[in-house]
């Protein structure tokens, strides 16, 4: 039988409404929400990354600027932008863009952004307080959408669920794994160094893949009736394809996102809820 398809941009139409509603609540009290993009360089994934945003922002009612620096920007310059979007009034989110040029470290950058700015939840602040599972100041844009996904499941809640999560980045994986484990799922966290992968990856009955691999998950690494959540995004000959080899998994997993129009399109609008969210509370 064929998978169900988790239509993410039907959940991004969806929460698209309350956004833009909220945004144009805080325009009413002469507010207007900004997210400030920092970008280094011209790397061509993360400038169609960035017009992504722009869009995303101008169909909530979000204003998205960009601070573009050349490639050869140094540490200290990307630290003294970050600290002027850090006390401008006016901008209420900064995201950083990654891949940064080799010579630069998001380690050594991340802690720059002030917690309260840092709607990507980037900051090893906003990092460590998901780790706690007591709230964080934003939860990171990618991780939200797989949870917003997983909440329109046959899963949800997920309590007990078996959870696999492919990748570990601070990006995507580790975020995501932390969330599963707050709704209670039991999580097993894969990555490049698993011996096994399938042996893993077949017990789940949540299965999320954020490796950047194409066609890494095949219909033998996924479980009967699974769902699963392909947050990959290659551009392979021009197309974008996920880590899922999607048609042999979707004839095995009971449910199963696109791409594109899976965790993409709801992560675009959970990135400016979370641009909302700080424009509300640097309001009162
Ligand atoms: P990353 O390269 O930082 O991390 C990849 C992770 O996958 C690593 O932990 C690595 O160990 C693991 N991995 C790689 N190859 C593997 C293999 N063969 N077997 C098992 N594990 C393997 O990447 P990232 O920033 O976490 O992004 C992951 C993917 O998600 C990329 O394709 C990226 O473009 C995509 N992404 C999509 C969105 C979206 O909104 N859809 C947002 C962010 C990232």
């Amino acid at each position: 039988m064929a998978a169900e398809i988790l239509d993410g941009r039907a959940l991004a139409a969806d929460l698209r409404e309350d956004v833009a509603a909220r945004a144009k609540r805080l325009r009413g009290r002469g507010i207007a929400p900004c997210l400030t993009v920092a970008i280094i360089g011209e790397d061509a994934g993360s400038l169609g990354y960035v017009r992504s945003i722009e869009r995303a922002g101008a169909s909530t009612g979000v204003d998205v600027r960009v601070s573009a620096l050349p490639a050869t920007a140094g540490e200290e310059t990307l630290r003294a932008l970050l600290r002027t979007l850090g006390d401008d009034p006016l901008v209420h989110g900064i995201i950083l863009q990654q891949p940064l040029p080799s010579h630069l470290a998001i380690r050594r950058l991340a802690e720059a952004m002030p917690p309260h700015k840092d709607v990507d939840g980037t900051n090893p602040i906003n990092l460590g307080r998901l780790a706690f599972a007591s709230g964080t100041e934003f939860v990171p844009a990618t991780p939200m959408a797989c949870l917003l996904l997983l909440g329109r499941s046959k899963r949800w809640p997920l309590r007990g669920a078996r959870a696999c999560v492919v990748g570990r980045s601070n990006v995507v994986g580790l975020p995501v794994a932390l969330l599963l484990t707050a709704r209670d799922a039991t999580v097993t966290i894969v990555h490049r160094g698993t011996r096994d992968l399938a042996h893993q990856t077949r017990d789940a009955e949540v299965l999320v893949t954020a490796a950047g691999v194409p066609g890494l998950i095949r219909a033998e690494h996924v479980a009967p009736g699974a769902t699963v959540i392909d947050v990959g995004t290659t551009f392979v000959g021009g197309k974008l394809v996920g880590d899922v080899a999607y048609d042999e998994v979707a004839a095995v997993a009971g449910e199963i996102t696109p791409v594109p129009g899976g965790v993409g399109p709801v992560t675009n609008v959970a990135l400016m809820q979370n641009v909302v969210l700080a424009a509300e509370r640097a309001s009162g």
